[in-house]
């Protein structure tokens, strides 16, 4: 499969046309940005990690009934997938309060909560993805509510199988963000990735953290936690 032209690049990937239009490839990038792209750097390695990372946990996803845009691993950076529409949400489930949450809600991090929480932004840079609820992705059509439902479903799904991959590999899984798009069949599918990125993994010991927030928060050791994150995944 070879890349054609390319058709977008983004804060963290690019995406390329093939010769066969229903499957395009991602290119992952070193680039970092945060706080809506006004923090800018390079993490090095990571494109790599991410890319290996997220196809990994892609295949077991897959393999556990949910399906994905993930079709081959071309190399270490990049990967053949299935060309989708986006649905534009961003979907974030969370298991423990960080981040976000524990700002707008004036809470510390670090409360584990009874049941996962389900919550989705609009995918839109210029409006700083702001917080959506399922009336407002309905008035603006961003979705149906057949598609919410399964979005939902879907995603708390994904949850059940990461944390028990992670607790595995000595991880807390405290957040995550999915996407996910539409095929030409009208049926979703997960795209986008699973990554450091895209994740809040602390050490299950510790509580040390293992993810973009050492960028985010110049805490060090950046190259160093996404590497760790690949010896506890593939035990390299
Ligand atoms: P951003 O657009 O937020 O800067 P990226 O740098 O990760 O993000 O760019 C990748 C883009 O590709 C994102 O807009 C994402 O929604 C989109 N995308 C992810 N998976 C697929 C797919 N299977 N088909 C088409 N587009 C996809
Ligand atoms: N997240 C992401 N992309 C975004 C916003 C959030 O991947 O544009 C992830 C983030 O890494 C974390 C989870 O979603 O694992 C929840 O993020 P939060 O809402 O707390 O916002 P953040 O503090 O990451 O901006």
């Amino acid at each position: 499969m070879e890349k054609t032209n390319q058709l977008y690049e983004g804060k963290a990937k690019k995406v390329f046309a093939t010769e066969d239009p229903s499957l395009v490839i991602v290119s992952y990038k070193d680039d970092a940005t945060a706080f809506d792209g006004a923090k800018k750097g390079e993490i090095r390695g990571k494109g790599a990690v991410n890319n290996r990372m997220s196809n990994f946990l892609m295949r077991k996803l897959e393999a556990a009934g949910i399906p994905t845009h993930f079709a081959e691993e071309l190399n270490d950076r990049e990967t053949v997938v299935k060309k989708v529409e986006i649905v534009p949400l961003e979907v974030i489930i969370r298991n423990v309060s960080a981040g976000h949450f524990a700002s707008r809600y004036g809470v510390e991090e670090g409360i584990v909560f009874d049941e996962p929480v389900f919550e989705f932004s609009y995918k839109n840079d210029d409006l700083h993805d702001p917080l959506l609820n399922t009336s407002h992705a309905l008035a603006l059509k961003l979705a149906t509510r057949e598609e919410i439902d399964t979005i939902r479903n879907m995603a708390l799904k994904v949850n059940e199988v990461l944390k028990a991959f992670f607790a595995g590999c000595g991880v807390r899984l405290i957040d995550f963000k999915l996407e996910f798009g539409r095929l030409p069949d009208g049926s979703i599918v997960l795209a986008d990735e699973i990554s450091p990125d895209t994740c809040r993994f602390w050490d299950a010991q510790t509580n040390e953290k293992l993810d973009k927030d050492r960028f985010r928060r110049d805490l060090g050791g950046v190259e160093e936690a996404y590497q760790e994150m690949m010896r506890r995944v593939f035990g390299e």
